[in-house]
Order: structure tokens, then sequence, then C-alpha cells
């Protein structure tokens, strides 16, 4: 595909001009245009869906052939990863540092899929166990769905698009997948690799645009399951579509860490430093609010403080830059409004606060007043606020008391607090003596309540995108 041509969709093996409105990609940092595309029309989201349905019905890989071509796909990833850095780099505005650590977990991504497609199986049931039934066996196996649609977030626009097309293809689907208009190159970039690793043009089938193709992907009747990063409207209003049928959404979260006293303090700064503005607190784990044992609230913040200063704020393709522009100047100009609500409402700004065009410095707030939108609403910016707490289950009633439940961090060298607070706070994933924010890509991964349902990590996603069938024997 030659960009310069355009940003094309690929519907059965051939890279084809969009029939929709026109869009283009800037360069976040530079303000540049980086290429314009037509997005999909309904009829080529139709198309796409259909020649996945072909491809699967045609070329069933076997799981070794899966692992081989996946195996493949993570190579050519590495081969290719400058590249694909620089990419990144430019739709999204996300730091060398993080867009060149995301390239190698997006070959991660596939890797790990491809060790997991040979290792697919389903499970003995104890048939025999029940009243005359001892002439029969009984056991479990995972069956592909069929057609996997992929719709994804901005944030992780390359490994994110590798979440949604590795597991599913490692489960023995075909796919569709929509990446955003605000970054749709890398995963563009990722498809090529696939179809030059060798795998079934069919089976790789990409679209482009808003939400408007988004809503007719997901509409279409020949998709068996959808699978979905963004934010959490969109993800309720993607499960009332699909009614019966299964889908597995990634939602958004308004994630908190707790420091208790006992804690190594100036780890934990460290940790909430890069949890909160790391990415430019773009992502769905980033700390936002952070509890902190009163009793070392003031050297903790002062440590906290000074991690933040450490961090350089600038041109995403220096190597030493740790935060970037956000995604558009809209978002950090929300982002800055909830900010200055929040000190009319009260609320002491320790560090940061202030803006220029689609950058906002890590901003530390202290004293935000409950019920102020930096506390209830999800920011997906550089911004946390620090709450002071005396006894840890009241903080974890506070960390609960949100309609999300993706991600926690708690802090502390007592194993029998930390044990405790792990049970207790009402998310998917706690990580202890870490902060919100420290996803690896093989492990279990997804909320509860409104941040979503099902779980990503290849292993565990392909679990989903499989359905699970019992057979009996009669011997
Ligand atoms: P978004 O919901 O605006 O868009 C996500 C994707 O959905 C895009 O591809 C978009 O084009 C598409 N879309 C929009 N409306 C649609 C519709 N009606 N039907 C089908 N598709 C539609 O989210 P965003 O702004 O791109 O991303 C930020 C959000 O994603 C945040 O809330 C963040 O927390 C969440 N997120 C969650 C995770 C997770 O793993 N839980 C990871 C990253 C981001």
């Amino acid at each position: 595909m030659d960009r310069a041509d355009g940003l094309k969709q690929l519907i059965d093996g051939v890279w084809t001009d969009g029939e929709g409105p026109r869009f283009s990609v800037v360069d976040k940092f530079l303000g540049g245009e980086l290429c314009t595309a037509r997005e999909a029309s309904v009829a080529q989201v139709q198309a796409a869906v259909a020649s996945a349905r072909r491809s699967f019905e045609a070329n069933r890989l076997d799981p070794y052939e899966r692992y081989r071509l996946l195996s493949r796909v993570a190579d050519l990833i590495l081969a290719n990863r400058e590249e694909l850095t620089a990419t990144v780099i430019a739709e999204s505005g996300v730091p060398w540092k993080d867009s060149d650590n995301e390239v190698a977990r997006t070959a991660e991504t596939f890797r790990v899929s491809a060790e997991e497609a040979k290792r697919l199986v389903g499970e003995m049931v104890p048939i025999q166990g029940a009243a005359g039934q001892a002439h029969r066996m009984a056991m479990t196996i995972r069956v592909p769905r069929g057609v996997v649609a992929g719709i994804s977030a901005f944030n992780s626009p390359l490994n994110m698009v590798a979440h949604k097309a590795a597991p599913a293809l490692a489960a023995g689907n075909a796919v569709v997948v929509k990446p955003p208009p605000a970054t749709p190159l890398s995963g563009a970039r990722l498809f090529e690799l696939m179809l030059e690793a060798g795998l079934p043009p069919g089976h790789l089938n990409l679209v482009h645009g808003g939400a408007d193709v988004g809503q007719a992907l997901v509409e279409d009747p020949g998709v068996d399951f959808v699978t979905f990063t963004g934010s959490t409207p969109v993800g309720k209003a993607i499960r009332q579509s699909r009614g019966m049928r299964p889908v597995a959404l990634e939602l958004g979260s308004i994630a908190a860490t707790i420091v208790c006293a006992d804690a190594d303090l100036e780890r934990a700064a460290m940790r909430c430093a890069q949890s909160g503005f790391r990415r430019q607190g773009q992502a769905c784990t980033s700390t936002q609010r952070l509890f902190v044992q009163r009793e070392v609230l003031e050297p903790f913040t002062a440590m906290l403080v000074a991690e933040t200063a450490k961090l350089k704020v600038g041109d995403p393709r220096l190597h030493d830059t740790d935060v970037g522009p956000l995604i558009s100047e809209r978002d950090a100009a929300r982002a800055e409004a909830w900010v200055s609500e929040a000190v009319a409402q009260g609320a002491r700004v320790l560090a940061g606060g202030r803006r220029e065009g689609a950058f906002l410095q890590p901003t530390i707030l202290a004293d935000s007043p409950r019920g102020s939108r930096v506390l209830c609403e999800e920011i997906f910016a550089p911004v946390l606020s620090i709450l002071p707490f005396d006894d840890l289950d009241e903080a974890i009633d506070e960390v609960n008391r949100t309609e999300f439940g993706l991600a926690a961090g708690l802090f502390t060298q007592n194993i029998e607090r930390a044990l405790k607070g792990a049970a207790r706070i009402h998310v998917g994933v706690v990580h202890l003596n870490d902060a919100s924010s420290s996803r690896v890509d093989l492990i279990p991964f997804g909320g509860v309540k409104d941040s979503g349902v099902g779980v990503e990590g290849p292993k565990y996603a392909m679990r989903e995108m499989t359905e699970e069938r019992l057979v009996t024997i009669t011997l």
C-alpha cells in the first residue's frame, strides 16, 4: 500500500479506496497531514464481513499452521520496529519510549498468541460420576466462532489492533478490524505485515472510519463476535445492539492507586508518577485518584512532586521525552477546563495545570472536592488528585464508590493488608506494590461493572473467541 496514495480498506485481499466521507490523519505533534482517506461505505463493511466468512469456511488453518504464521508476524514486527515506532509516534503523539515499547509489546502479543494456538484445549468432563453413566465419556472442545469484528481505541494504536486480531486468528477465526480514525496508520501497516507473513488474505479485513462504520460492523448479522476497546457509552450501545450475541468490551475507568504508610514510598512515588502521566494519562488504567495514608501524606506528596518534575514534556520523537501532546487540542482544553473547575471549587494545584495547545503539563491536585469531574469522570489526560485517608477500609470503600472497576494499585509491605485489600477492591485487576497502570500482554485483563465484560490477553481472549462444545462418547 502506498501511503501517498491514501489509506485504503483491505477487503478480500485487495487494498481498496473507501466509498464514504473523506477524513485526514494528522501528525499530533507537528500538525501536518499524514494522509487522507475515505471511510468505508456500509456496502464495503458488508463485503469485508462476507470475505471473512468465505475465507473462514474455505481456509481452516490447523493450530500448528496458525502458530507458524503468527510467529512470522512477530518476527516481521521486530524487523520493522523503527518504522512502526515512527508511525505510532506521528499518528498518536505517544513519546518514543512508549511507542518503541508498544512495538515490542505488539510482537509479544503475536508471539504469545502463536504459542497459545498450539495449546487451545477443552477439558475432560467426569460424566462417569453420574449414576448409570459408566459406559460414557465426555469432553469439551473449543471451536472458532467464525468472523470476529475488532474495534479499537486511539491510545495504543498498534498493540490494541494486535489484541483484536492475533488471538482471533490464533483461535482459528477470520477478522474484520476497524481502527479509530485518529490513528489508523500503524494498524494498517500491521495488516500489511500479516499479509506478508502468509495468512490467508480473506482472513484479514480492515475497514476505516468512525462511529458509522463501527456501527455498521457491529450490526452486520455475519459477525459472530465483537471485541471492542473504547469508551463506556459506546460499549453500552454495542452491547445493546448485539442482543444475545457475544461481545468482549474493554471500557473506561477512573483508576485508583492506594499508598499505605508502610509502603516503599520512593518506589511508590516513582510508579505513581508514571502511572498518572505516562502516555499523557491516556491509558484506561492511568491513576486518576491517588489515595495516600495521612501520616505519610507530606513526605509522599513531596516525593511525587519531585518525580513529576523529572518528567520531560515535549517533542515525542526525542528519546528522552516522557510526556507528549494529547490526541487533540480539544481534549487538552477539556481536561484543562475540568482542572479549572476543580480549582474554582477549592482544589489546589501542586504541579502542572498549564496547557499550551495539545500539551497539558502533568498535573497534581490536592483537595479536589467530592463530586468534581476530576474525581467522578474519566479525564484521560495527565491529571491526578491526591486524596488523604486514615483507614484502609475507608479508602477502599472510596475506590469502589464509582461505576467503574478496571484496575487498581495498592502499595503496602503488610501481606495481610495487601491480600485483604486485593479481595475487597472491586476491579478486574489489582496490582500489589505497583500502580494501577502496569499491564503486560499475557495477563488476563478486563474490567468489572461499567469497565467492561470479557477478558483480554491471548489465552483468555481465545476462550472468548471460541465456542465451548460438549462432546459425549458412548462406549
Ligand atoms: P471511543 O469509544 O470514542 O472510540 C473507540 C472506537 O469505537 C473507535 O474506533 C470509534 O471509531 C468506534 N466507535 C465510536 N462510536 C461507535 C459506535 N456507535 N459503534 C461502533 N463503534 C464506534 O473511545 P476512544 O476515545 O477512542 O478511546 C478512549 C476510551 O477507550 C477511554 O474511555 C478508555 O478508557 C478506553 N480504553 C479502554 C481500554 C481497556 O482495555 N479497558 C483500553 C484503552 C482505552
